[in-house]
């Protein structure tokens, strides 16, 4: 793999950064791979590269039917948190927000990994009592949670001028979570991709996998794919909002509903807020970008869907309850707004599993799984590589459906 370094960039100016070697490698389709993973987005990809760096499998491909990072990893607001409330949960994601803290280096690619802390803006009494358990919680897995005063809140974020004593709803409470961070996202599947096929992991954008295909014994034969039938030991189904696309052409039923969630961005401005803004009781977030763009976020469509567009009447809602904060951003511009498919399990938490089908493993019910990447390619890595679930996630196969022994976690920065 080519060094990215303040060197190489020198050198490379000489000859006009023409000479630069290609970040990943494009060669035909195989008809056979050990392992093949259906979907080139942050799970994927990460799931690629630590089966080929901790396990030493790399007779992989990895099937993307639009382009390599066209999806929900290059859709999403970049929250990166470990905020959650349940001792199954809280390790995982403690693990994978450090995982990331240490990634640019790892992968030797800059995702302008920046730390920022997240503030909770707390307007009811029933969200401090949640958010105040989490913090009792989180503090056994050396994640962070503290309260702040109100006027602390202010000083922190001058522009947070609404939610006063006479408004609609008071702001009552604040918590810190320092931990929080934003980062590049294309990056992160960028450096995952070069990453995994400079240890000879294959990557196949516009290969559409149309379904999956089974042996007489029931087990798992491989996939077809708009370029032809595929096979393979394991298949692995990492595909976010769409795994029940997949799944449903062998019949599997999965606990999992599909919806849509969007986001949008406003015209770059001045620096003037350095933190994560989480308001679950008015259902939006905000923060602002290297760029000075401010990215917001707000609840997911509540209807069932595939749709990637944006909702109109959702877009309204959060834009009203972001200015009943902070009314001066009546004034801003936005610029684009987007959405994405997520699918998500009745208890909010990932499902990440061997299925049924002996060979068929899936990573999915990522309503929030920016985060999670680089756990959750570490896990599911090894469980294709070993058929064990990982120790961080073995609460989260799908076993939990059958005991009823579900992981209940309730949104942070929206009301899912
Ligand atoms: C608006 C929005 C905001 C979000 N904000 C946050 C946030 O702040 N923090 C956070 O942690 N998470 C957030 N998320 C969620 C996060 O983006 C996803 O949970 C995570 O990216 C999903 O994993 P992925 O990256 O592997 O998905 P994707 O990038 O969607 O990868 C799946 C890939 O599978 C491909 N695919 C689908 N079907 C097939 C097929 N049949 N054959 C081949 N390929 C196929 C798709 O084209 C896609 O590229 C947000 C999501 C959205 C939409």
């Amino acid at each position: 793999m080519q060094k990215y370094s303040l060197f190489s960039l020198i050198r490379n100016s000489f000859t006009r950064h023409r000479n630069w070697p290609r970040a990943w490698k494009s060669v035909d389709l195989k008809q056979s791979y050990d392992v093949i993973i259906i979907g080139a987005g942050g799970h994927g990809l990460a799931t690629a590269y630590y089966l080929a760096k901790n396990y030493g499998i790399t007779n992989t491909a990895v099937l993307e039917r639009g382009w390599l990072g066209g999806g929900n990893v290059a859709r999403n607001t970049v929250t990166i948190r470990s905020n959650y409330l349940r001792p199954e949960s809280i390790p995982f994601f403690v693990k994978s927000v450090e995982m990331y803290e240490g990634l640019s280096q790892e992968l030797n690619f800059n995702l302008m990994h920046s730390r920022r802390s997240m503030i909770d803006v707390i307007h009811t009494y029933p969200k401090l009592r949640e958010i105040t358990r989490k913090m009792y919680n989180m503090d056994i897995f050396g994640a962070t949670y503290k309260p702040i005063s109100v006027a602390e809140i202010r000083r922190r974020i001058p522009t947070l001028t609404g939610g006063g004593a006479n408004s609609r709803l008071p702001i009552i409470a604040g918590m810190v979570h320092p931990e929080a961070a934003v980062n590049r996202h294309d990056a992160v599947a960028w450096g995952y991709a070069r990453a995994a096929s400079a240890l000879g992991v294959e990557v196949h954008q516009h290969t559409k996998v149309n379904r999956l295909l089974k042996n007489p014994d029931g087990t798992i034969k491989g996939v077809s794919t708009t370029k032809g039938d595929v096979s393979a030991g394991k298949v692995a189904v990492a595909v976010s909002g769409h795994t029940t696309q997949v799944t449903d052409t062998v019949d599997l039923n999965l606990p999992l509903r599909s919806f849509n969630l969007s986001a949008f961005v406003s015209e770059p401005v001045k620096p003037m807020i350095d933190v994560i803004v989480n308001c679950a009781d008015l259902g939006f977030y905000l923060s602002q970008t290297a760029k000075g763009e401010l990215v917001i976020g707000g609840v997911p469509d509540p209807g069932q869907s595939f749709r990637r567009g944006s909702n109109q009447l959702i877009f309204e809602r959060t834009v009203g309850a972001m200015l009943e904060l902070f009314p001066s951003f009546k004034k801003l511009k936005l610029l684009r707004q987007w959405g994405g498919t997520l699918d998500t399990a009745p208890d909010s938490s990932p499902i990440i599993s061997e299925t049924e089908i002996p060979g068929l493993f899936i990573t999915a019910g990522w309503w929030g799984g920016y985060k999670a990447i680089p756990a959750g390619g570490l896990t599911f890595a090894n469980l294709i590589a070993t058929n064990t679930p990982h120790h961080l996630a073995k609460s989260f196969t799908l076993d939990r459906f059958k005991t009823l022994d579900y992981i209940l976690e309730s949104g942070t920065t929206a009301r899912v």
